[in-house]
């Protein structure tokens, strides 16, 4: 070997453990040689893509040789419109895991303090340590965020706070009143990176617009995506919204060309088709009511979650029940990884996918 190249990486790459993604059903058709396969692992949306997006998309291919706009001018133009967003506020991501680095990026050295919650979105402590920066970890309330704790756990070398709303993998979500309260009694130089990854399928009225509340708290930054109820997850497309000075920062270290040409097309199209989002939240409203319903009769205990999924608590080892329903065709989420071991995490699928969910599920508990 020679060169001991672990050696040479950073301190904080030495320890990274990978993100591990929902298992995809190629993987297991080729594993087990299954077919009919149902994944409801990676909170997508089951309904397919728009045909809106879709086609734009499709229209976009006709320039594959061209780079894309580097300013994503014309999906910026969208957002504003369609969110009242300030265009110079906007920063698009290949994906909003991409704007989530760029913001540790920007913000973190190594010996700075990133606060989050225990059972936090697993991206938070990856790029985290991949800065080499400390985080600090504060113990969870019903499986939620403890306000309390986490501002107490704010110090003078607290750089950000990551809060997703609702939470993965729990689905467990804050008020307006509660966000409020907090960012009134965080440090204006502390950054609140609020993940609203899942906004779109809140109910509650109670539930907080992070975009509205921008003009209000300069520390603020808040990350949406189009992978989940905007049904593009295969395309990477998310964004960030702050203040213009943030922006200018995550826009020094946005590689230019980081969300495609088909991406940008497709995402501005999607904003357009409300249609597909009203009935993308029919079928995540008909599709919960029915698993938690289900996994309540099988006597389960059911995180309540604001997303599209959930987290149930099987009262044994998870593990060997997310196998057992591999082996049937069922692909779950094990969230170990999540120091919830005895929990798994269920994405609302469609009604015979979630029936046949259930089924497998109560063939593998009791048996
Ligand atoms: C799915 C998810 C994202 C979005 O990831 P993309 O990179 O936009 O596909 C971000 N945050 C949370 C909490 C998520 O669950």
């Amino acid at each position: 070997m020679g060169c001991d190249f672990i050696a040479r990486a950073t301190p904080g790459v030495q320890g990274l453990q990978p993100y591990v993604p929902g298992k995809p059903a190629q993987e297991l058709e080729r594993e087990l040689g299954l077919t009919d396969i149902i994944k409801l692992a990676s909170n997508e949306n089951p309904l397919g893509p728009s045909p809106v997006a879709l086609a734009a998309a499709q229209q976009a291919l006709t320039e594959l040789h061209l780079y894309p706009d580097a300013s994503g001018y014309r999906l910026k133009q969208a957002l504003q419109q369609h969110f009242g967003l300030d265009p110079d506020g906007i920063t698009l991501g290949n994906g909003s895991n991409d704007v989530l680095e760029l913001i540790a990026r920007a913000f973190l050295r190594p010996g700075d303090e990133v606060v989050y919650s225990r059972y936090a979105f697993l991206v938070y402590p990856i790029i985290t340590q991949a800065s080499s920066a400390t985080a600090v970890v504060t113990e969870a309330l019903d499986w939620g965020h403890d306000l309390d704790a986490m501002l107490a756990a704010v110090t003078e070398r607290t750089r950000l706070v990551f809060i997703a709303n609702p939470n993965n993998p729990t689905g467990t979500w804050l008020s307006r009143a509660q966000l409020c309260a907090f960012m009134d009694a965080l440090p204006a130089s502390v950054v609140l990176v609020l993940d609203e990854a899942y906004t779109e399928y809140s109910e509650d009225p109670e539930f907080p617009d992070g975009l509205a509340l921008l003009a209000r708290y300069p520390n603020l930054i808040v990350t949406r995506t189009f992978s989940k109820a905007w049904g593009l997850a295969g395309l990477r497309v998310g964004f960030a919204a702050a203040n213009r000075e943030i922006t200018d920062l995550l826009n020094r270290v946005r590689q230019p060309f980081n969300v495609s040409g088909p991406a940008l097309a497709a995402a501005e199209a999607v904003l357009q088709d409300t249609d597909y989002l009203a009935r993308t939240l029919k079928s995540n409203r008909a599709g919960m009511r029915q698993l938690v319903d289900g996994l309540e009769r099988l006597g389960l205990a059911v995180i309540p979650s604001a997303g599209n999924f959930v987290c149930v608590g099987l009262g044994r080892p998870a593990g060997p029940v997310y196998q057992q329903m591999l082996a049937r065709g069922v692909i779950v989420r094990p969230v170990a990884n999540y120091q919830m071991p005895d929990h798994l995490r269920i994405s609302i699928g469609l009604e015979a996918q979630n029936l046949r969910c259930l089924q497998v599920l109560e063939e593998v508990l009791s048996a």
